[in-house]
């Protein structure tokens, strides 16, 4: 969609992109400062596999004033970003043949690493209905012996649905009914969250051991570029997260961990403007969709992305394009629309598109009238 996007902006089109999976903000400006005293103070060397030691006392210190949660340094692992802490740790689990619990819609990494992995994916669909969250019964229901792993995000990547603390509860008394399962929290989003105090699913003392809980400084700090993530885990599985990340990357960049320690050591200001703005867009666009008729929307309540069903459209056809699939929609809008959306089929969802708000109120407001008025050219 992206590919398709450009050509037409080569063409002179004007093309809205509500396809990005990272805020539209720029890096805070004291976190570009540390980067550039790095560089002049020669920070310019290898550095140790799992990150400074530094950077990775200052992940533990915010785990414990923002989570309340009790991490050691040498249980946190510093990656070249959440994405390589998911990936690490999904190697180290998973064993050919073994059963990973996915809900979905899920990110859509998470498959392709069960793959790599030699794992079988075992999918539990949420759907909009229930704000895209499933419940204990429904977790219950797929384990099974083979079960070693399960994995989700909150705040969600594509749906932004937030799990509350009973909500996690909930799972919770699951995982407790089975010691062998690890859970792989993903909490890149933990900040973009409009409904007060994050909740993790670490908190939960009876399962803390088991749980792989990955964060980062891509979208909380508007980093994605500069690759600093992070998985902090019990020490076994540290250890081995740190001994195959020797074997394939190293540590990760010298600059880019002495601006995230700035991020962690400079509070949280630049964090709350930037989601008092996600918030704001939010609410614009949801109104917006909440007016198309056949699209079916709920109010997220965290990330910056919207995952309405568009199911009533397929079958549907403007006399010359038919509808019969999420990505034909989305192929579809951005033809007609000229506004780019992700399909849900990349989410495991059919029914669904993703469309991101990290953009401009005013193009926001602009591409939502194109959808409207594409949508509507459809019978
Ligand atoms: N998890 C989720 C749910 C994401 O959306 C993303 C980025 N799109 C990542 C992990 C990866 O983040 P990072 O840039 O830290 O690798």
């Amino acid at each position: 969609m992206a590919k398709l996007g450009r050509e037409l902006s080569a063409k002179g089109i004007d093309v809205i992109n509500l396809s990005f999976g990272e805020p539209d903000f720029f890096t805070p400006e004291f976190v570009k400062e540390a980067a550039k005293t790095a560089v002049d103070e020669n920070y310019s060397y290898y550095t140790p596999v799992s990150g400074y030691p530094e950077l990775r006392k200052a992940v533990a210190e915010k785990l414990l004033r923002e989570n309340g949660l009790n991490y050691s340094f040498d249980q946190i692992v510093v990656s070249t970003g959440a994405k390589q802490s998911l990936a690490n740790a999904v190697m180290c689990l998973v064993d050919p043949g073994d059963e990973v619990i996915v809900p979905t819609p899920y990110w859509v990494s998470y498959s392709e690493m069960i793959k790599l992995g030699e794992g079988e994916t075992v999918f539990i669909n949420a759907t909009v209905e229930n704000n895209f969250k499933i419940t204990g019964a429904q977790l219950e229901a797929v384990i099974t012996p083979k079960t070693k792993l399960f994995m989700f995000s909150s705040p969600c990547n594509p749906t932004g649905s937030v799990y509350s603390k009973e909500e996690l509860a909930d799972l919770v008394a699951v995982f407790e009914k089975h010691p062998n399962i690890y859970i792989i929290s993903d909490e890149i989003y933990e900040h973009i969250n409009f409904v007060g105090k994050h909740a993790s699913i670490a908190e939960f003392d009876s399962i803390k051991d088991r749980v792989i809980l990955i964060n980062g400084f891509s979208k909380s700090y508007a980093m994605t570029g500069w690759r600093v993530g992070y998985m902090a885990a019990n020490k076994e599985i540290a250890n081995a997260c740190d001994k195959l990340q020797g074997q394939i990357t190293s540590g990760t960049s010298s600059i880019a961990q002495r601006a995230a320690l700035a991020a962690y050591q400079g509070g949280l200001e630049t964090v709350n403007e930037m989601v008092g703005e996600f918030k704001k867009r939010r609410d614009i666009v949801y109104a917006l969709l909440k007016e198309i008729p056949g699209v079916n929307v709920n109010l997220p309540d965290g990330a910056f992305y919207f995952f309405p069903e568009i199911k009533s459209y397929f079958g549907k056809t403007d006399g010359t394009q038919t509808i019969n699939s999420a990505e034909d929609l989305s192929l579809y809008l951005l033809n007609e629309a000229h506004v780019s959306t992700v399909t849900g089929e990349a989410f495991g969802n059919n029914d669904c598109i993703r469309i991101s708000y990290a953009a401009a109120e005013d193009k926001l407001i602009d591409a939502v009238t194109r959808i409207k008025a594409a949508l509507a050219k459809l019978s």
